[in-house]
């Protein structure tokens, strides 16, 4: 029963419009609002050629672009829509992605009402000028507000977004931020290092160099650690166990979830697909009749065993040496990784490594067609 509990299915909806885009992001989005209605009935079409392949959902992700953006009639279409094809476990994990600065107590009241129980804040930082520099729309203020706001409409289950390591961003001011969220106590903290190779060319923000990334890395770390924040997967503490993002953990447990929307990925059973990330193309042919697909890969045995490793060791849990085939020296002389208990976890400095570690992992694998024990990770 615990088993069927843990590989139920996850449902994402991409909700891909945005105010305005900021010069970091590299999610697909568009600032055309007057696409929604169409979106909206798209997603209808799509989730009804779903109906049936998917058993039982516990938990729904709205994300995006900015699902904030969407007024009380568009989401609850959009709620109505999806609860009218899928079924959803009770005590199922519903969250909505927001901005701060779309946030009123009515928007509010108004999840609450559909059912959203977790709400995750794209804060990014608690100061004007890093906010500024991140191309955001609001100011340090909003931003405390917004996190109020939610805590007073009920909502017990609050996530901050922050985003650090950029060009401009400074180790106390990070402190400041950290300060900041700790003393909120959100329960659960996403902490993102703004990424090299998806921002290089965009013009006034760049991260930091390497060594810079890992300070400010360790400095969440140890801060959010220190303040009773269980680390438990590269970017994401929770505050208590039960509090770590049940959707967010089906990724990377390799548990089965459908994605719905634009540039949406799915998976069931070593089976990705994912969506044109292109809205007039995936609204018309939803509207012809035809599958938005734009691609699909079938894991083989060896891919699917790089990939639990290497999901398997985001996570705080680790793997399994059962699985393994071996745990090269300098992974532990290096500090990068420890053994307890039977398994191979990454250390802090590890988890800022963990594609090295993998790749290393992985050159102990035996040659695909030699048949072995899966990688374990469970
Ligand atoms: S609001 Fe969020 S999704 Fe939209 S451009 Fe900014 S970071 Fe990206």
């Amino acid at each position: 029963m615990k088993n069927s509990r843990r590989r139920r299915s996850g449902l994402y909806i991409q909700v891909p419009f945005c105010r305005s885009r900021c010069p970091y992001c590299h999610f697909y989005s568009t600032t055309d609002l007057d696409l929604i209605p169409a979106w909206l009935e798209a997603v209808r079409i799509e989730a009804a050629r779903y109906q049936g392949r998917f058993s039982v959902f516990d938990t729904l992700y709205l994300g995006g672009g900015t699902p904030s953006v969407l007024e009380a009639a568009d989401l609850h279409r959009l709620v109505e829509g999806v609860r009218a094809v899928f079924f959803f476990a009770s005590g199922a994990e519903w969250t909505i992605e927001v901005n701060p600065d779309d946030l009123t107590p009515g928007k509010l009241k108004t999840y609450r009402r559909l059912g959203f129980n977790r709400i995750s804040l794209g804060l990014q930082s608690f100061h004007d000028r890093e906010l500024r520099l991140l191309g955001r729309r609001y100011g340090a203020e909003t931003a405390r507000r917004s996190f109020r706001m939610a805590r007073e409409s009920g909502f017990e289950n609050i996530n901050l977004d922050l985003i650090c390591a950029f060009r401009g961003q400074c180790l106390k001011d990070w402190r400041l931020t950290l300060k900041e969220t700790v003393e909120l106590q959100p329960e659960h903290v996403s902490t993102y290092l703004l990424e090299t190779d998806l921002s290089w060319n965009r013009p006034g923000i760049s991260p930091l160099g390497e060594s810079e990334q890992e300070s400010f890395y360790l400095e969440a770390a140890e801060r959010l650690a220190n303040s009773g924040y269980l680390h438990y997967e590269v970017s994401n503490f929770a505050r208590k166990r039960g509090w770590r993002s049940r959707h967010n953990l089906k990724y990377w447990n390799g548990v089965d979830y459908l994605g719905l929307g634009p540039d949406a990925h799915s998976f069931q059973s070593g089976r990705r697909w994912w969506n044109a990330a292109d809205l007039p193309a995936y609204c018309r042919h939803l509207r012809l009749g035809r599958d938005p697909v734009a691609g699909l890969e079938e894991l083989t045995s060896e891919e699917r065993r790089r990939e639990n490793i290497y999901l398997g060791l985001r996570t705080s849990r680790g793997l399994s040496l059962a699985g393994l085939p071996g745990v090269p020296e300098e992974i532990l002389s290096g500090g990068l990784a420890t053994i307890a208990r039977g398994r191979l976890c990454l250390t802090e400095r590890g988890f800022l490594l963990a594609e090295f570690v993998s790749g290393l992992l992985w050159d102990r694998l035996p040659l695909a067609g030699n048949p072995r024990q899966p990688a374990g990770f469970q």
